[in-house]
């Protein structure tokens, strides 16, 4: 999108074509500038450099790529975490499962947590809990570069395991395992629309029916789990009684499923006896 120079920070707040939050985000990101600064220098005039740069950003969004890769970071339980298009984009819904994981972690208990991507479940606990002993592994490389950038930037010790699933775990056991897996089915319409277009596949769907991978899980983590640790699963909206399922068939007891912020059961769970 073309941006005159000379145009003000105050009037291009107006008159971007996207979101009045977006607009923001945008103006902060090409200009270097702090929200406070948007308010303090609303009368300053774009140079042409400028007005180039930020045209082209607005024009990243307006092909809709999601805000969070255009700018590279996303906040997540309170933390500022890097994001590339290696990663699945951190969602609001995932806080659930880290809560639910502080809640039942046992003081220096070991966490793992399965496919990482940015880190953000693994950094968030270890970030709260200093005294937790947190692993993360993930099958792709380019995420856990950007899961360990993310890790040292906030001073977490995570240990960062390249494995697809168990693979390279050998006879380790953990007090909990925690999990955001891909579940969206194959074909799901939400695959081709909004951000998720830009998402990693890998991340999102298990090309099967949106349950390939958390039986993968629940089949595997047994052999993983001391007893009497957790283990907790974020699932789709329409997943939470078939999870319960899963992990009743295996064995697990108090099986059940937690509500996220929209009041859609997002996260299911329960025990290795
Ligand atoms: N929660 C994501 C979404 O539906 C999907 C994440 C995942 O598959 N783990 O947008």
């Amino acid at each position: 999108m073309r941006i005159a120079a000379g145009a003000t920070v105050g009037a291009l707040q107006a008159a971007l074509p996207l979101d009045p939050l977006e607009n923001r985000i945008l103006l902060c990101h090409a200009l270097g500038l702090s929200r406070v600064g948007l308010i303090t220098q609303s009368h300053r005039a774009l140079d042409a450099a400028e007005a180039a740069a930020l045209g082209a950003l607005v024009a990243r969004r307006l092909a809709g790529e999601p805000i969070a890769y255009i700018v590279g970071r996303r906040e997540f339980f309170g933390l500022d975490l890097r994001v590339t298009d290696a990663v699945l984009i951190p969602r609001p819904d995932t806080e659930l499962l880290v809560e639910l994981a502080l809640e039942r972690l046992a003081p220096g208990a070991a966490l793992l947590d399965m496919g990482t991507g940015s880190g953000a479940i693994a950094i968030a606990v270890g970030h709260t809990r200093p005294d937790a002993r947190v692993s993360a592994l993930d099958a792709s490389e380019a995420a856990l570069a950007v899961a360990r950038a993310n890790a040292a930037a906030h001073a977490v010790p995570v240990r960062f395991l390249h494995s697809d699933w168990f693979g390279a775990l050998a006879g380790e056991r953990f007090d909990m395992i925690v999990a955001n897996p891909p579940y969206i089915a194959s074909g799901d319409v939400h695959l081709s629309e909004g951000d998720l277009r830009f998402e990693p596949m890998a991340a999102l769907t298990d090309h099967a029916d949106g349950l390939a991978a958390l039986r993968s899980i629940v089949a595997g983590a047994a052999a993983h789990l001391e007893a009497g640790a957790w283990l907790l699963l974020e699932h789709g909206y329409d997943q939470a009684a078939q999870v319960r399922a899963l992990l009743a068939a295996h064995g697990y007891s108090e099986v059940q499923s937690w509500r996220d912020l929209s009041a859609i059961e997002r996260v299911s769970g329960g025990i290795r006896v």
